[in-house]
């Protein structure tokens, strides 16, 4: 019960980490709002609250957590990990799926963290985990707007976590390697296959293992933690 009392609101919780990390926190003792745009793909075992939160929206971001501040009057971690990927490079980048690629994954995470901290300031306390990537830190060839948002996620991470260090108000970025889930299972077989045989495990990680990583920077055991980027990524960014 590593996050008994524990108010969590999660993006993206319908799939892949952001479902691995509501069932874990649950089980943990949280009660958590699993938000998404979508229905999850098989029910939550844990007793979860549903939430529809499009995460480029203002008004849902708003009104969802106007909605857990009426239930339990207040808001302990948010875990921002609503995202989306892309694979085009520099020279083919169409406007519109440059824009795509800052609303959901840049600008979600914006939105998110200043509606969290307005309710954590207020609190004293509050932990925030933004998910970011090994791309945040490394680049690949192609792929160039995930590289701009991903990067953007681990700065803002660390503006935040430093402008509201004295506050109680913690904010981390958690940078997964190649993970198997919905989002990598769309991708190419052979991209894939090279990701994991340039990861030093030789394996895909599994969402269980970023949720881990999540619940140690949502609990009190990390209350001196704040600004830092957690890699698990089977040994990746080591090369
Ligand atoms: P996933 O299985 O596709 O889950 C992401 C969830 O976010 C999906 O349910 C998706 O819905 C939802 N979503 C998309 N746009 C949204 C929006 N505007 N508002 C709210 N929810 C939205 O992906 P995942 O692999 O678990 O990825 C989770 C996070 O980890 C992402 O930020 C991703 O960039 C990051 N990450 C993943 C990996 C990896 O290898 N899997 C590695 C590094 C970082 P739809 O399915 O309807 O789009």
């Amino acid at each position: 019960m590593r996050l008994q009392n524990k108010v969590v609101l999660v993006t993206g919780a319908a799939s892949g980490i952001g479902y691995s990390v509501t069932e874990l926190f649950a089980k943990e003792g949280a009660t958590v709002f699993a938000s998404d745009i979508a229905a999850p793909a098989s029910p939550y075992s844990e007793d979860v609250e549903v939430l529809k939160l499009d995460v480029t929206s203002e008004e849902d971001w708003s009104s969802a957590v106007a909605v857990i501040i009426a239930k339990h009057g207040r808001l302990d971690v948010l875990i921002n990990n609503a995202g989306i990927i892309a694979y085009e490079r520099l020279d083919e980048l169409e406007m519109k799926e440059w824009m795509q690629m800052i609303a959901v994954d840049q600008t979600g995470v914006f939105l998110g963290m200043r509606e969290a901290v307005r309710v954590m300031r207020k609190q004293g306390a509050g932990s925030i985990v933004n998910i970011s990537s090994i791309w945040g830190s490394a680049a690949v060839a192609g792929a160039h707007a995930y590289h701009a948002v991903k990067g953007a996620v681990r700065t803002m991470s660390k503006n935040a976590a430093l402008t509201y260090a004295t506050e109680g108000v913690r904010v981390n970025s958690v940078h997964p390697g190649f993970i198997d889930t919905p989002l990598t299972q769309a991708q190419a077989p052979d991209l894939n296959d090279l990701v994991i045989e340039s990861t030093p495990m030789k394996r895909a990680g599994k969402p269980i293992e970023i949720a881990y990583g999540c619940l140690y920077l949502a609990s009190d055991e990390s209350l001196y933690v704040t600004g830092t980027e957690l890699v698990i990524d089977g040994g990746y960014l080591a090369q």
